[in-house]
């Protein structure tokens, strides 16, 4: 802007004054295209620098900070859209980690958050991208699988399961093993309501942990 203002300021007076043909050429005509140039290249910093701080903003809003999984606000909002939509189809999966306290009591809480952090990275690692995987609240997690039905996510559920139970967490001051739990639920017609299904996934968990734990009850 201040390249551009000397460039007009100079073409001002040289209407009153008769300025030399180089100062002309110069401050007048190769300032003004330089000014300009430079507030097109101004302008599209700006810009970039709007939307990547819009991004930063986007992603605190909705995931957890400690995992990087969405936000159990998050998740609840994506549900009710597709709760809205002609003829959903999907089913919920409901974890939670077994016997986590032990894990923070033997080697302390800063472990503990770091093995929050590679149980999510392991699920996020064997999800679709249409997949929701979020951070349901401590070491409970959900996990919305859409067009599937139930024995494909109880199948899904199983594999992950599995996975986390022969994945060896190594922490640089602990190395340890983890299981989890999951209720499995498909979304029913006669049962519209996300609460309600939530309701059936924590029954089936809770279940779960009832027969022993590290292990998937969908039924
Ligand atoms: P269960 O198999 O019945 O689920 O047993 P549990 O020990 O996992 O369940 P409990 O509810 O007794 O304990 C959960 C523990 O998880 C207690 C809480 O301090 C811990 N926890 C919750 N959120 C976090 C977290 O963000 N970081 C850490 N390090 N620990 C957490
Ligand atoms: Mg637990």
């Amino acid at each position: 802007f201040s390249i551009l203002f000397t460039a007009i300021y100079i073409d001002a007076l040289d209407e009153l004054f008769e300025f030399p043909k180089i100062i002309t050429i110069v401050i007048e005509d190769i300032f003004q295209i330089i000014g300009l140039l430079m507030i097109v290249y101004g302008i599209t910093l700006w810009l970039k620098k709007q939307e990547t701080q819009k991004n930063a903003l986007v992603k605190l809003a909705t995931t957890d900070p400690l995992t990087g999984a969405y936000t159990r606000r998050f998740f609840t909002d994506k549900v009710k859209e597709i709760l809205q939509s002609e003829k959903p189809r999907f089913c919920i999966l409901l974890f939670d980690i077994d016997h986590f306290k032990k894990i923070n009591d033997q080697y302390g809480h800063n472990v503990g958050d770091l093995a929050l952090v590679q149980f999510s990275a392991l699920m996020e690692k064997s999800l679709r991208e249409s997949d929701l995987f979020a951070r349901w609240g401590g070491e409970a997690f959900i996990l919305l699988l859409p067009h599937i039905a139930l024995s494909s996510a109880t199948e899904k559920a199983e594999q992950l399961r599995q996975k986390l139970a022969d994945t060896v967490i190594q922490l640089p001051d602990a190395s340890f093993t983890m299981t989890v739990s999951i209720g499995v639920v498909e979304f029913n017609p006669v049962t519209p309501k996300l609460e309600t299904l939530i309701d059936i996934a924590d029954q089936r968990l809770y279940k779960a942990k009832q027969q022993g734990r590290n292990q998937v009850v969908s039924s």
